[in-house]
């Protein structure tokens, strides 16, 4: 059981790229916050809960996000595979995930964080929003989601780093130009 882990800033591309990672190498794709957004369309208590901190753009609490994974990781006898999108977002949510990984003998193989400049994503997100109107696209609550993943986010790619497990795309381009960058460097994990 592997595990891969699309990070990078806000806007980069990280849920379409993980999907169709996904999709095409037959692994289960985990976007905590699709499954933070149906829980909000679903009304439990934790939707209810996470839905202010995702409104102005803050990160949802650890435990509730471990939580959710947690939930997730329960279903690996049935895939060969794990696409994180949007997970791990801070030390904590890295730790445990380490944790979670060993007891359950998985094992993460690579990091692909999506490098882009920030003018260009903050012009995607606010296009995504007339698209798709999705309630923390709009340009105050963009800002502050920038912040915080300079703050608490980004840092987390040292963890990998560290672990020699970090592959750095240019997210910059086409979805199908970058679908082949991130295709070519899976070719070479499976070489390794
Ligand atoms: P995303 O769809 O990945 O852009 O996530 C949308 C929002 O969901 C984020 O701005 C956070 O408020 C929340 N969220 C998603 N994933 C996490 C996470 N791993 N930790 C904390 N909050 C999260």
């Amino acid at each position: 059981m592997e595990i891969f882990i699309f990070f990078g800033p806000p806007g980069a591309g990280k849920g379409t790229q993980a999907k169709k990672f996904a999709l095409k190498y037959g692994f289960k794709h985990i976007s905590t916050g699709e499954l933070l957004r149906q829980e909000i369309i679903a009304g439990t208590d934790l939707g209810q809960t996470a839905k202010q901190f995702m409104a102005d753009g803050n990160l949802v609490p650890d435990e509730l996000v471990i939580a959710i994974i947690d939930e997730q990781l329960k279903e690996q006898a049935k895939w060969p595979g794990f696409v994180f999108d949007g997970f791990p977002r801070t030390h904590k949510q890295a730790d445990s995930l380490d944790e979670i990984a060993t007891q359950n003998g998985q094992t993460i193989k690579k990091v692909i964080y999506m490098e882009a400049d920030e003018s260009g994503l903050i012009e995607r997100l606010l296009k995504r929003e007339k698209i798709e109107g999705r309630l923390d696209d709009t340009e105050a609550t963009i800002k502050n989601r920038f912040n915080i993943y300079h703050q608490q986010t980004e840092p987390v790619l040292d963890h990998y780093r560290r672990q020699g497990k970090f592959v750095a795309i240019d997210a910059t381009g086409s979805v199908e130009e970058v679908e082949a960058r991130i295709e070519a460097e899976y070719e070479k994990v499976i070489k390794d």
